[in-house]
């Protein structure tokens, strides 16, 4: 390379005497006139003249370039290694954080804040940083500042709202959670948690329409959202009743009887308020009707109460026609015994006990064969028997939550453990496999995927 260059060099000074020489065997002179201004020369210095004011031009223009380019690219090559080691330090924070290093976590927050002059890209690791060492107070502030960015306002609300939801303040979690649902209809567990703290928080009206809107973005399955539709306008018709709304009352209860007449508190609700407005036969027709569907003791009592029978052996005959529709149902057969036993028909309590029982009878069988045994013969032995059986008897159907598994006396619209809505069903323990289950709730860290934080492409 040098060698050429040095070859270049030769040729073009030996070009150049060979220019002077050719000149100096031509002489010839050059007068310049101008404005006044005369000036005789030769031609030889007239081009070395030239020649000169071209090089200086050439040297200036170099110059000007080099002021222009040099220190904005020296200044930009220098920017772009910091903005590398600013995304390395994000990166690696990100994966202390998923790791639970909060120390490390922290103090690669820190760089990456410094060196990356973007505060939005920062905020997510210094916050997730701040609630891994604990400190609640500097995460929510994060949180906060992420609110301001367009792109961050989503992971802001979302760790906003499980900050709210582990301090304990529901009131709180239930307004991030509506302003995240007005960014991301869509998303499930926005969804999910607004629809289950509107119905923590008794707002039946605005669960029902965040329900509406899963089922249109088909995050919640129609099956599903039947069911879920008429439990929150069973709630809607005891909150109208509480505040005097009669006619409200009767509307909700009656098109939830409409949606999920298979539900046990749909079935009894609507019969409910058919008595309480004297519609009693109406009210006969609609419990027969749920029974072939829903049989529960609380449905056989209000059958009975609805028609004001008195008398045992009329009870047992009424109860006779409303099972008829079910009739080898445990709890046919459960609430024909209670009557029967009332009515001393022995024969018939013992026949619908044993047809109950099959061979492992579940504790409210155990308990009214006692009682039985007890009523009918005063036997002391068999009554020890039956009551012994009962403590180790299958499980019998209870309220119990889909959900947590928690036993609940009566009937829940919001389970009191888990707070999840609508999850209360009458059944045995051990769920059959296939039942609906709930998915999880939101998870408990805020966990977000690399490429949520990744700077955009540029
Ligand atoms: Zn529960």
């Amino acid at each position: 390379m040098t060698t050429l260059r040095t070859l270049l060099w030769f040729a073009l000074i030996a070009a150049a005497m060979v220019a002077a020489v050719w000149l100096a065997e031509r002489p010839g002179d050059v007068t310049i006139e101008w404005h006044g201004w005369r000036m005789d020369t030769s031609v030889g210095v007239l081009l070395l003249a030239v020649a000169m004011i071209a090089a200086l031009c050439t040297t200036l223009y170099g110059v000007a370039r080099w002021l222009r380019h040099a220190p904005g690219s020296l200044i930009g090559s220098w920017g772009e290694g910091r903005r590398r080691k600013g995304y390395r330090a994000l990166s690696q924070g990100m994966v202390a954080v998923a790791a639970g290093d909060s120390g490390e976590a922290q103090k690669l927050a820190r760089q990456a804040e410094k060196l990356l002059d973007e505060p939005a890209l920062t905020l997510l690791l210094s916050a997730q940083a701040a609630q891994l060492a604990g400190d609640r107070e500097a995460a929510r502030r994060y949180f906060n500042e992420m609110l301001e960015d367009e792109e961050l306002a989503f992971l802001g609300l979302r760790g906003l709202l499980m900050q709210a939801l582990r301090d304990g303040d529901p009131t709180k979690a239930l307004g991030y959670a509506e302003r995240a649902f007005a960014l991301r209809p869509d998303t499930p567990w926005v969804v999910r948690s607004l629809f289950d703290m509107q119905a923590r928080a008794g707002k039946w009206l605005d669960a029902q329409k965040t329900l509406q809107s899963g089922l249109k973005s088909r995050l919640v399955d129609a099956e599903r959202g039947r069911t879920l539709d008429a439990l929150l306008l069973v709630e809607r018709s005891r909150a109208a009743e509480r505040s005097g709304g009669d006619m409200d009352a009767m509307e909700n209860a009656k098109a939830a009887y409409g949606l999920a007449p298979e539900r046990v508190p749909v079935a009894y609700r609507y019969a409910e308020l058919l008595l309480k407005r004297d519609e009693a036969r109406k009210a006969t027709r609609a419990i027969e009707k749920a029974w072939a569907v829903a049989p529960h003791p609380d449905l056989a009592q209000l059958y009975l109460s609805a028609l004001g029978e008195k008398d045992p052996v009329k009870r047992v005959q009424a109860l006779t026609r409303l099972t008829a529709s079910n009739p080898d149902e445990l709890e046919s057969h459960v609430a024909l015994a209670r009557e029967c036993l009332e009515a001393k028909l022995w024969g018939e309590a013992r026949r619908h006990l044993t047809a109950a029982g099959g061979k492992r009878p579940v504790v409210r069988v155990c308990r009214l064969m006692a009682d039985l045994e007890e009523a009918e013969f005063a036997d002391g032995e068999k009554v020890r028997h039956w009551l012994a059986r009962a403590a180790d008897a299958p499980g019998d159907r209870q309220w119990r939550c889909t959900a947590c598994g928690a036993v609940h006396e009566r009937w829940q619209a919001v389970c009191d453990s888990c707070g999840a809505f609508g999850t209360s069903q009458w059944r045995a323990p051990d769920p059959v496999a296939g039942e609906v289950t709930r998915d999880e709730p939101p998870g408990k860290a805020v966990i977000v995927a690399p490429a949520e934080i990744l700077p955009p492409e540029r």
